[in-house]
Formats: structure tokens, C-alpha cells, sequence
């Protein structure tokens, strides 16, 4: 009899009722009813006697055989090979809330020390043309994977015209009265958002669209924090934090290096925080798959509660709107969040 392995392609994650089957080339992920994670739970890394499983247990393993989500095996993988399959992300990324472009220059020139190679830049004050092409001198110097941009801003033409060039991903967010259709062309892009999109108090959402089924990621958030493991904010005043959301700073960017800020203990504090620690994340089947947040928490005491942008239930399987459950309206109030969820800006 052989073992029933998972190709390494694949990743199956089990919930409390439901699971999910994640391809991991492709990056998307399906649903797997309770009976099939069931059969997959009782056989998967043992030996199997199709004899002893029924006709449509059959037909269910033959399918998954079929489609190469599981191989039969002599035996079972040794940890050298599981290891070579789980690479771990060794980049930084970072949040820069940014008021004024000299400081700008300054803090990349510090961030590109510490091999930051996604960035994330908020500019809370309204941006002018001029602005902008001081943007992209500045950026352009640097190599990036991906930049995303969330300013203020009424012209996406001139967008188009200043960054079409871009060698890195670079994803605008404009807040703007007039909203207009996402643009997308080679590697820049161009959304709206509303005008009065709150640069903080918006952080952390979880939504569906925003999971993530590449393998580096799944590899980091099974032991590390999904969101904060090397993540570096540098505040509108320079102050150095973990998450832009979180109190705790460690120093100014002015008169404090990066490279030492980060090899601190107290700024890692949350970095191997993983969804198996979290109240009712630890039953959810995306919990590899999905972000997490450490600083808009339901319960603002705990800081191992659940995510308090999250709608989705691992006991009903079923998304609803996070803002209208009674249960987080107290911390809601205490993030002082009422009025932006009255209006849905959050
Ligand atoms: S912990 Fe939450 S608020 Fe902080 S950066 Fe992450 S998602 Fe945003
Ligand atoms: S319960 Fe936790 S892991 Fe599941 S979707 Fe919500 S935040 Fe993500």
C-alpha cells in the first residue's frame, strides 16, 4: 500500500467545518465540503487501502489523483524536501505617511540600507503636478517590486502622462471627489478611492479579494505574522513604528538608523504573532491565505483577539458586514471609528 501525499504545488487547509484547497501556481484556492475534508484529514500522509473506502470516497480520491492535487508515494516526503518547498519572503516592506518631499529623499535613501523592496506611501495633504514629478525622480532611483501610492489627487491623466514609464509595479489610490473607472496599463495602475479616505483608521480590512495563494506567502503567515513580520512605517513626523495604527515608536528617522531599529526585540514584538495563535482565526480555513491585523483588534485588550475588520465566521462560513455586528460596536467606539463607519470609508 502507498502513501497518499499532497503535490507540493498544492496546500489543503482545514477549518473548523470547511477546508480549502490552494494552488499555489496558480493562486487561487476552492472550497472543500466538510465529508471531503473529512476523507482527506482520515488519509492524507498514510497508507491507503482503496478497498476499504466507498464507492464515491473512491471516486473523490481518483479525481484529486487525476487532477495531481494528491500522488500516491512509496513514502513519505522527508523534511529536506518539505524544507526546500518553504523559502520564507527576506524582504522588508514599508508605510511611509509622508507631509514634506525633503524628508521623502532622506527616509528612501535610509529604507533602500535596509533592502525594502515594497513600499507603501500615504500622502495625506493634497498633491500638485509639481509634487508628483518630484515623486518620480525621487522613486525612480530606486529599485522596487511594487510601490502603491494613496494620495489626494484630481487628475489621473496626469498620472498616466508623468509614471507610464515605470519599471516597478506602481499602484495609485486617489482619493477624489469625481470617481472614475479603475485604469490599468502595463505596469501602472490607477483607482479611486473616496475623498475623505482616512489614511489610518482604513488599514486592516479583510476581504476575500484580498487573500493572498503564492507560496511565500502561505510559508511566512504559518509562523509569522501576515502583516507586520518586516514591515517598517515611518510616521509624518519621522517617528519610527512597527504598524502606522500601533502607539509604540522606536525613535525618529532624523537622528535613529534603520538598520538598528529593526534588529531590536521590542520592534519585532508582533512579527511571529501567527493566525494559529488568534481567537477564532486559529479555526479558520484561510488562515494562511488571509492578512492579519494587530492593531484594530475586536477586543482592543487582547492582543491575540480576532481582527476587527473581519466579517467572515469559521463556525457559519459566512461573510457579513463586520461594522454592523453588535459585538465590535464597543470597540468601534474605542478606535473612535463611528463616524467613518457610518459612512462605509473604513
Ligand atoms: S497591523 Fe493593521 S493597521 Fe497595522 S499595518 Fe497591519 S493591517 Fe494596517
Ligand atoms: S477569521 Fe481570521 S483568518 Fe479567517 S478570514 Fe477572518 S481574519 Fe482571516
Amino acid at each position: 500500500m502507498s502513501f497518499l501525499i499532497v503535490n507540493h504545488r498544492f496546500n489543503i487547509f482545514f477549518g473548523k467545518h470547511r477546508g480549502i484547497l490552494v494552488d499555489t501556481l496558480k493562486e487561487f484556492h476552492i472550497w472543500l465540503e466538510t465529508d471531503v475534508c473529512d476523507l482527506l484529514k482520515r488519509n492524507i500522509d498514510k497508507r491507503v487501502d482503496f478497498e476499504n473506502l466507498t464507492q464515491v470516497e473512491q471516486k473523490c480520491m481518483n479525481y484529486f489523483l487525476r487532477e495531481k492535487v494528491l500522488m500516491l508515494s512509496e513514502k513519505l516526503p522527508k523534511q529536506d524536501d518539505i524544507s526546500a518547498n518553504s523559502a520564507l519572503r527576506n524582504s522588508n516592506n514599508a508605510i511611509i505617511i509622508l507631509d514634506k518631499l525633503h524628508d521623502f529623499e532622506k527616509t528612501l535613501g535610509q529604507l533602500n540600507e535596509v533592502l525594502i523592496f515594497d513600499l507603501e506611501i500615504r500622502i495625506p495633504k493634497l498633491v500638485t503636478p509639481k509634487d508628483l514629478k518630484k515623486i518620480k525622480e525621487l522613486l525612480f532611483k530606486y529599485e522596487f517590486n511594487t510601490v502603491d501610492l494613496i494620495m489626494k489627487y484630481d487628475n489621473a491623466e496626469d498620472i498616466k502622462a508623468i509614471f507610464s514609464r515605470s519599471t516597478f509595479y506602481l499602484n495609485f489610490y486617489i482619493a477624489t471627489h469625481t470617481r472614475f473607472e479603475d485604469y490599468r496599463h502595463s505596469k501602472l495602475s490607477i483607482r479611486s478611492i473616496p475623498f475623505a479616505f482616512d489614511m489610518i483608521k482604513s488599514c486592516g480590512k479583510v476581504n476575500k479579494s484580498f487573500f493572498n495563494c503564492s507560496q511565500l506567502f502561505i510559508n511566512d503567515a504559518r509562523n509569522h505574522n501576515s502583516c507586520l513580520k518586516g514591515k517598517i512605517t515611518i510616521d509624518i513626523d519621522g517617528t519610527i513604528k512597527n504598524c502606522p495604527s500601533m502607539p509604540q515608536s522606536f525613535g525618529n528617522i532624523k537622528d535613529t538608523k534603520l538598520q538598528e531599529t529593526i534588529k531590536s526585540k521590542d520592534f519585532k514584538k508582533y512579527w511571529n504573532t501567527s493566525k494559529d495563535q488568534i481567537a477564532v482565526c486559529k479555526d479558520c480555513e484561510f488562515r494562511y491565505i488571509c492578512t492579519d491585523c494587530r492593531a484594530y483588534r475586536e477586543d482592543p485588550n487582547d492582543v491575540y483577539s480576532k481582527p476587527l475588520k473581519c466579517g467572515y465566521s469559521p463556525y457559519t462560513n459566512k461573510w457579513k458586514e463586520w461594522s454592523a455586528n453588535p459585538l465590535k460596536q464597543k470597540a468601534i467606539a474605542h478606535f473612535g471609528m463611528q463616524d467613518l463607519v457610518q459612512n462605509r470609508e473604513v
